[in-house]
């Protein structure tokens, strides 16, 4: 059988964080949600060029002269060791776009 990393809480009870596994880019539409939910920094919204790169772009900021150099947004998982596995992000995104995992303990 399988067995997970988990934790023990403070009354003792178990939880199996989920870590985060993948956006789905293209349901992505590039709000922020997940982004502005974690505080874990592993989140980076980036820009899509016509070539299919990817810049990265800041939330929030005035990006009228970027916007010429990039077609969307979208989220992408800059930082995956750095997730605990709230699934925060998950929870908020609008557009279902995320995958999770427990852990592998073995
Ligand atoms: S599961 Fe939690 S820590 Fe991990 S990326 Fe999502 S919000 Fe951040
Ligand atoms: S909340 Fe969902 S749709 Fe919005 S940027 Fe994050 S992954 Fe994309």
């Amino acid at each position: 059988m399988a067995v997970f990393v988990s934790v023990t809480m403070p009354d003792g009870r178990s939880w199996t964080p989920k870590f985060v596994g993948e956006i789905n880019q293209e349901k992505c539409i590039g709000c922020g949600r997940c982004f502005r939910v974690c505080g874990r920094d592993v989140l980076q919204l980036v820009g899509v060029t016509e070539d299919g790169e990817f810049i990265p772009v800041q939330l929030g900021a005035d990006d009228d002269d970027d916007e010429e150099e990039y077609e969307r947004k979208v989220m992408t998982i800059a930082n995956q060791m750095n997730c605990v596995g709230c699934e925060a992000c998950s929870k908020i995104c609008p557009k279902d776009c995320y995958t999770h995992a427990p852990m592998s303990a073995e």
